[in-house]
């Protein structure tokens, strides 16, 4: 029985509840009534139940097809204005006790480098990320006990806040580590992380339990209420995602967005952010041989409901996506995106020897970080390497309640070109400085408030002349 306020799994995520929607949106995919009707409602900006938003995804009247990709475009706008913010992943080790058919970590797996990374060579790893101008971090670990313990990312947290090397630092760590206790989600929270990500990788049981043969991961109820017990622990920032390409896309969304809906409704605050990563090929996995893929045009159309139906949540995406992609679903809804990834562990300081590889998978988008950055600007976006809000006590349902509202825009703003202004001066080459001061100087005049606007001026000349960091509204 479907029960949104339920500790349990199968009635939070319902079987039959996603099976009704589909059934119900598949039988009005042509309803225009209903369609419209959604759209209105769409356009209150106060987010669609995961019904709602199905019916929008199956809708393929062309036209109306057309009005949910101009909302989505327009609710992008009024949430986040042109700004994304910038990210980059830190694997830690690969050592991995799961067996997921998906990923080349997966134990069985003999022929793929494990790799560990001392205190030290993360400290390598971090000077060559913060020299590349990054602020804000994903950690990522694959889940062993013995290799990579609670203690171990507790202690690689404080070494990658501890580094200040020239004018560099990390000033949000979000971390993505395997579904944990209560009481090690509150020693996270006390380190000081941002958000805490852990993606379900598919809603439908069956297939997860097929997916995921072996190992603690296998446990689809414990995985299913990581981001419940991460609530418990006092994390109020939660990022949640699925794998799309593991099963079917539709099954899929629903669940995602019924998993908002229950956090939303137990704890007063729904995720952070929802990432929407796609499968892709790896050392010793076959993209192709998993039948669930997705092509570019549904993969918008997914971005666009995902960002009608929670407009409130920032939605990521990683370098698993090409240029040509991420060109086409960032106006859509995307807020974060990477840049300059490296998805094996180590790599940044030094690349990895051709014969020992570690990557978790391959990376579609290979630039830098600077041409990432110049892309998006030459795009009309403003990179932001913004990490203001945790760091102000800003999370959880205070943030939330900023972001319903739109006030958040007022610090938005201003710290997206500061912390430019900050990239410029230390990390970009000539053609990114140059295109990105004119940005800074035509984007001061968007800034509403007088007052703001003359403090950020008197900021961005400190950044400049007397070589100040980390303003922030
Ligand atoms: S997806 Fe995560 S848990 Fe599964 S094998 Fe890869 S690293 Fe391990
Ligand atoms: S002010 Fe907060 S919400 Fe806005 S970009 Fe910075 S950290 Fe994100």
């Amino acid at each position: 029985m479907y029960n949104i306020l339920s500790e349990k799994p199968e009635e939070f995520i319902n079987h039959e509840e996603i099976l009704d929607t589909l059934a119900f949106a598949e039988k009005n995919k042509h309803n225009l009534e209903m369609i419209n009707k959604i759209i209105e409602k769409a356009k209150l900006r106060k987010g669609l139940t995961h019904r709602e938003a199905l019916i929008l995804l199956d809708c393929d009247i062309e036209e109306k097809n057309q009005e949910i990709y101009a909302l989505a475009e327009q609710i992008k706008k009024d949430f986040y204005g042109n700004r994304i913010v910038m990210f980059a992943p830190l694997y830690l080790s690969n050592y991995c006790v799961n067996g997921c058919t998906y990923c080349p970590y997966h134990m069985k797996n003999k022929h793929i480098a494990r790799k560990k990374l001392t205190q030290e060579e993360i400290r390598k790893e971090v000077i060559a990320l913060q020299d590349m101008g990054h602020k804000r971090l994903a950690l990522e670990t694959g889940e062993d006990p013995v290799n990579s313990p609670i203690e171990y990312v507790l202690e690689s947290i404080k070494t990658i806040y501890s580094i200040k090397h020239k004018n560099g630092a990390i000033r949000r760590v979000n971390v993505n580590i395997a579904a944990t206790t209560v009481e090690n989600y509150r020693k996270l929270k006390e380190a000081g992380i941002g958000t805490y990500i852990l993606f379900q990788e598919t809603y439908h049981k069956e297939s997860y339990l097929q997916l995921h043969p072996t190992g603690p991961k296998h446990d689809y109820d414990y995985h299913t209420t990581a981001m419940d017990r991460a609530m418990q622990g006092g994390i109020d920032d939660v990022g949640i995602g699925v794998l799309f390409g593991l099963d079917k896309y539709r099954y899929e969304l629903a669940g995602l967005l019924m998993h908002a809906e229950h956090l939303e409704a137990v704890f007063g605050v729904g995720p952070h952010t929802i990432s929407v990563p796609r499968l892709r090929h790896a050392d010793d996995i076959d993209a192709d041989s998993f039948d669930n893929g997705i092509d570019d045009d549904t993969f918008a159309k997914i971005v666009a409901c995902i960002r009608i139906a929670v407009p409130y949540t920032g939605m990521i995406i990683s370098t698993r996506e090409s240029q040509v992609c991420r060109e086409r679903v960032l106006h859509l809804g995307v807020s974060q995106i990477s840049g300059g990834s490296k998805t094996s562990v180590g790599g940044y300081a030094e690349p990895e020897p051709e014969d020992n590889k570690s990557e978790q998978f391959d990376v579609s988008d290979t630039r830098t970080l600077d041409e990432v950055v110049k892309w998006l600007m030459d795009l009309g976006y403003i990179p932001s390497f913004c990490t203001a809000c945790y760091r102000e006590g800003r999370t959880g349902d205070r943030f939330m309640s900023l972001c319903k509202s739109g006030q958040i825009q007022n610090c938005c703003q201003p710290n997206a070109l500061m912390t430019l202004k900050e990239y410029l001066m230390d990390y970009a080459s000539e053609a990114t400085k140059k295109i990105g001061e004119y940005v800074i100087q035509e984007e001061i005049n968007q800034i509403p408030n007088e007052k703001v606007r003359q403090i950020v001026i008197e900021n961005l000349k400190a950044i400049e002349q007397e070589n100040r960091r980390d303003f922030r509204f």
